[in-house]
């Protein structure tokens, strides 16, 4: 774990060096609109530390930042979603199709989504 990443770019967006579409912000996470959206409403929700994982952010100890992430992720999937739902997703590694090496959490709705995701 560290605070910051320099050659992270969620790092550079949680510093504000790259600019996002920022639909949350608090004292733990930050949620942004995706900029390659896989559904009418894609957001992103990540940790304002840099951690890799959702494992590693729990082995440093930062369950109140997991849940932070838990948290709102969920109440913005219920705000943008609404009645009929949403998808909260997170990759891990390569083979779970993770591109960005700073956890965040995936909101997704405004479809049906399929299953399995393929
Ligand atoms: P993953 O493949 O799970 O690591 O997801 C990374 C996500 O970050 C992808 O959906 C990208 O479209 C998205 N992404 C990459 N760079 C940015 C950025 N600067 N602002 C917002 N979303 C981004
Ligand atoms: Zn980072």
């Amino acid at each position: 774990m560290s605070a910051s990443d320099t050659n992270c770019i969620f790092c550079k967006l949680v510093g504000g060096e790259i600019p996002a579409t920022v639909v949350h912000r608090d004292d733990r996470v930050i949620a942004v609109v995706d900029v390659n959206p896989q559904a009418p409403v894609h957001l992103l929700v990540l940790p304002l530390e840099h951690h890799g994982t959702l494992g590693e952010l729990i082995a440093a100890g930062r369950t109140d930042v997991a849940l932070a992430l838990l948290r709102t992720a969920t109440a913005l999937g219920d705000e943008r979603g609404g009645p009929a739902g949403f998808r909260l997703v997170v990759n891990t590694g390569a083979d779970g199709g993770q591109t960005v090496g700073h956890v965040h959490v995936h909101v997704l709705a405004g479809r049906p989504m399929h299953w399995p995701p393929g």
